[in-house]
């Protein structure tokens, strides 16, 4: 492609809120065969919302209320978000937290009224000895309806099973139909439960899941991904999906995230509208047809 023919795909690009950092992005594009998508924030809405409190014998709703909202004040994760909202709006109190640990793509663990309190994914409880079997078969049953479910522990006793739900934003499904219309396929790359990813890329027609992703293992994804299916595009909101979108072929960022991922990557969704990458694949393929 000519320098002239690059500037005129990046304006027009731009006049579809599609902002290209590299010009060199647009031929790129042209050969990707494939889309990795980020889930939260990116798929999704990014804010999920609590829809069950599953709570065991000895235990009550609003306790657990109490002990997971106070935990969960001092987590910047999205789940976090919705897990304290739900104790805020059924008023349970807010208790002091010491010994507060994250553990990205685990979960949080901390003390709350002399109790240790444990919450997070089924690897996070089994990290911390404590098993989830009792509440395994009403877990699966919320992940096949894309739900996300966490454990709660109680001093090292299983106390209660939640569920939390992202909305699919507005643009996503329109979004994946356009990039299968040009011939491409479609990644999901998370770090939510296998089941509930599944449950969501089946609802979304996506064609290949890679669930129970590691924070630093988005990159290995890519690879892999790459290996099978050839060039790769991804996109990413996250500070956490930087290194993912450096990786790709080329790395997409949604407007509205994180300003590392937006730095990392070479195309900028300004709106946070996935339709933007099929409309940057159509430029970049009707530039570089135009010139030969
Ligand atoms: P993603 O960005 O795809 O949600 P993360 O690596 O941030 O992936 O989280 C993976 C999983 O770790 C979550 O689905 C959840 O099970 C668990 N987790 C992480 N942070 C928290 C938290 N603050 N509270 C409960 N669970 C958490
Ligand atoms: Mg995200």
């Amino acid at each position: 492609a000519t320098p002239t023919s690059i500037m005129v795909g990046t304006g027009r690009a731009a006049e579809l809120g599609v902002l290209f950092r590299k010009g060199e992005a647009l031929q790129t594009l042209k050969d990707v065969k494939i889309i990795a998508f980020d889930k939260t924030g990116t798929l999704t809405k990014g804010k999920p919302e609590l829809t069950d409190l599953i709570v065991a014998d000895g235990f009550s709703r609003r306790d657990i209320l109490t002990l997971a909202g106070s935990l969960e004040m001092r987590s910047e994760h999205p789940i976090a978000a919705a897990i304290v909202a739900a104790a805020k709006s059924e008023g349970a109190d807010g208790a002091e937290v010491t010994n507060f640990k994250a553990e990205p793509g685990f979960g949080v663990s901390g003390t709350v009224r002399g109790q240790t309190i444990v919450i997070g994914a089924d690897r996070a409880l089994a990290r911390n000895g404590i098993n989830v079997s009792a509440f395994e078969e009403e877990a699966k049953r919320l992940a096949l309806a894309a739900k996300t479910p966490l454990y709660v522990a109680v001093d090292a006793k299983l106390a209660a099973l939640i569920a939390v739900a992202d909305p699919i934003k507005d643009s996503t499904p329109e979004a994946i139909k356009a990039l299968h219309d040009l011939g491409l396929k479609v990644a999901m790359i998370t770090g939510d439960n296998q089941k509930t990813a599944e449950a969501i890329a089946s609802q979304l027609g996506i064609d290949t899941v890679v669930a129970e992703v590691l924070p630093d293992g988005k990159v290995a994804a890519i690879e892999t991904l790459r290996q099978k299916f050839g060039k790769i595009a991804f996109t990413g909101d996250g500070i956490n999906d930087a290194p993912a979108l450096s990786s790709a072929d080329i790395g997409l960022a949604v407007g509205t995230g994180s300003d590392i991922a937006i730095e990392s990557a070479d195309v900028v969704l300004m709106s946070g509208d996935l339709n933007g990458v099929a409309r940057a694949i159509g430029i970049s393929h009707a530039v570089i047809r135009n010139i030969g």
